[in-house]
C-alpha cells in the first residue's frame, strides 16, 4: 500500500465515523444523503455508493472516482462496488471550487429543508450575531456575516451542477450551499472539519427557522 492510499483508508475510517454521527442526529433518513473525501495529492475521491444507510457505513460502501479537470462534476468510477449517486457531480463541482477541501457532507436535515425553501426567493441564507459562527473555519467574531447561497432544487443533476458552481462562484467566503426543500452541503479540509461546520450550520439553521416561525 502506498503512502497516498493508505492516507485514504484512513480518511475513508474518519469520514465514515462522521456519517455514523450525522445518522445519530437524524440528518440523513432513509439512505439519503452523501459524503466524500479527497486525497488532494491524486484528485482520487471516495464517494457514498447510493441508497445505502449512512448509520452502517463502512469503507466497503464507499466509490473510488475520479473527477474530469472540465470542473463540471462528470467523473469515472475507478473502484468499489454499488451504483453512484446522483449527486456525485456535486461533489465534484464543490472540490473544483475550493481547493483545500479534503471532505464533503451533505445531509437532508427538517430544518435545513424548511429553511432553504423559505428563503430560496432571496437567493441566500444571512447568519450573523451569533457565538457558534465561530466553528466556522476562519471565524472570530459573532459579528461575522455568513451568506450561505440557496439553489433551486432539480433533479437534472448537470444543470443542479452547474448552478451550485455558479452559486459558489458567487459567494467564495461561503462554507456551504443549500439546495431549496432538499439539503445542505458542506465542506472542510478533513472530515472532522466538514462535521464541525454541518453541525454549527444545523445548530444555525434550526435558530433561524424558529425566530422567523415565532416572528421575531
Ligand atoms: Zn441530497
Amino acid at each position: 500500500m502506498t503512502d497516498s492510499s493508505r492516507e485514504l483508508t484512513t480518511a475513508a475510517e474518519e469520514l465514515c465515523r462522521v456519517a455514523h454521527k450525522v445518522a445519530a442526529r437524524g440528518w440523513v433518513p432513509a439512505t439519503s444523503g452523501n459524503f466524500s473525501v479527497r486525497n488532494i495529492a491524486t484528485g482520487h475521491v471516495l464517494v457514498t455508493a447510493s441508497g445505502l444507510d449512512k448509520s452502517q457505513l463502512t469503507p466497503a460502501g464507499l466509490l473510488e472516482v475520479a473527477f474530469d479537470a472540465s470542473g463540471s462534476g462528470d467523473f469515472s468510477v475507478l473502484a468499489g462496488n454499488g451504483k453512484p449517486s446522483a449527486e456525485t457531480r456535486v461533489h465534484g463541482v464543490l472540490y473544483d471550487a475550493f481547493p483545500q477541501a479534503g471532505a464533503i457532507v451533505h445531509g437532508h436535515s427538517i430544518w435545513n429543508t424548511l429553511l432553504s425553501n423559505r428563503l430560496v426567493h432571496d437567493g441566500a441564507v444571512t447568519l450573523t450575531g451569533y457565538e457558534l459562527l465561530k466553528a466556522l473555519s476562519g471565524v472570530t467574531t459573532h459579528q461575522h456575516i455568513e451568506r450561505i447561497p440557496v439553489v433551486e432544487n432539480s433533479q437534472d443533476y448537470a444543470k443542479l451542477s452547474r448552478e451550485v458552481a455558479r452559486a459558489v462562484a458567487a459567494n467564495p467566503e461561503t462554507h456551504g450551499v443549500l439546495l431549496a426543500g432538499h439539503g445542505l452541503y458542506t465542506w472542510g479540509q478533513s472530515a472532522a472539519e466538514a462535521w464541525r461546520h454541518m453541525e454549527a450550520l444545523e445548530f444555525l439553521f434550526e435558530c433561524e427557522v424558529r425566530r422567523i416561525a415565532s416572528g421575531w
